[in-house]
């Protein structure tokens, strides 16, 4: 019996390898299977795929109504569902666009637990919101709440740049103990941003970095490097963008990796310039650099 993103994208071919794949949200759907295979009841469930076929779930999860898995990962799922369509990325075929909030009562309840608080998010600063127009008042709410050491927009409730206001960095530096900000740049390119679908712009990063600085924090940028679409130019783009942001911040910088089920699922990642790789290594050494960027075929 297997589930997750990658079985979800894969099911037919992976009904090859299980009995059963659970495609999608699990909260419901694993149960209903249990319970048909220790009874024999009835049919498979609809979102279960066998051999023998599959039926999609025609519902999604409501948050609330499930624990947010916090014994097992220490952190408190806030959202889930992206209405961002990033060709790389597999939460908003995983989860759908739509997205989806816990109320506030049962974040607290669940936050209890700990002394440090963590959450899970497609983008933090979107709570409460469709994910496209911000809710400041939903996130201060929020914030307002929580009692205990609150870490907010960073791993793993990274945000995105354009949601970067001095508004929610006042929210941030009231409410939280976080003294780094983490949130996904990507490219210095605005053709590679714009191929990818991200929805801002380089300027936008740029302001993010500035603002969190302007506000005493240190900002932590994402980066995927070896994107089909890159040109070298490009490659320098992103490059000269990380040098920038690692004088005063941190990068995180990762290689690109196709992941089924994703727009980009059958692009091949390519190869970095010389130049890119020896410089990725001296700010690694130089302790402002973090990540992975060796090439998936290094790997095979
Ligand atoms: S990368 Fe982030 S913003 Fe883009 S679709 Fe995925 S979760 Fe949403």
């Amino acid at each position: 019996m297997v589930g997750g993103p990658h079985a979800s994208a894969c099911y037919r071919e992976v009904v090859f390898s299980a009995d059963y794949v659970v495609v999608g949200e699990g909260e419901r759907t694993l149960p209903a299977l249990l319970y048909h295979i220790d009874t024999g009841e009835g049919t498979v469930p609809a979102g279960v795929a066998t051999r023998d076929g599959y039926h999609p779930q025609q519902f999604t999860v409501l948050l609330d109504a499930f624990p947010p898995f916090s014994v097992v990962k220490g952190y408190v799922e806030i959202s889930r569902g992206c209405s961002q369509a990033c060709g790389y990325c597999q939460t908003h075929q995983m989860f759908g666009h739509l997205m989806r909030h816990r109320s506030i009562d049962t974040i607290v309840e669940w936050s209890h637990r700990y002394r440090d608080i963590r959450f899970v998010s497609p983008n933090a600063f979107a709570y409460g919101s469709n994910g496209r127009i911000p809710r400041w008042e939903k996130v201060e709410q929020l914030l307002k709440s929580l009692k205990g050491n609150i870490f907010f927009g960073t791993f793993p409730s990274e945000v995105r740049p354009e949601f970067i206001t001095k508004g929610v960095l006042e929210l941030v530096t009231t409410y939280a103990m976080n003294t780094h900000l983490h949130f996904g740049a990507q490219s210095g390119s605005d053709e590679v941003l714009r191929a990818l679908r991200r929805g801002h712009t380089v300027r936008d990063v740029e302001i993010a970095v500035d603002r969190c600085r302007e506000h005493g924090l240190v900002p932590v940028a994402d980066f995927i490097i070896g994107l089909p679409m890159e040109s070298e130019e490009d490659e320098k783009k992103t490059m000269h963008l990380i040098q920038e942001i690692t004088r005063n911040g941190r990068v995180r910088v990762h290689h690109f990796l196709p992941l089924p089920g994703t727009p980009l699922a059958r692009s091949v990642p390519h190869p970095l310039l010389p130049s890119t790789t020896r410089l990725l290594g001296r700010l690694a050494l130089n302790g402002t650099l973090t990540g992975s960027w060796k090439g998936w075929d290094t790997l095979l």
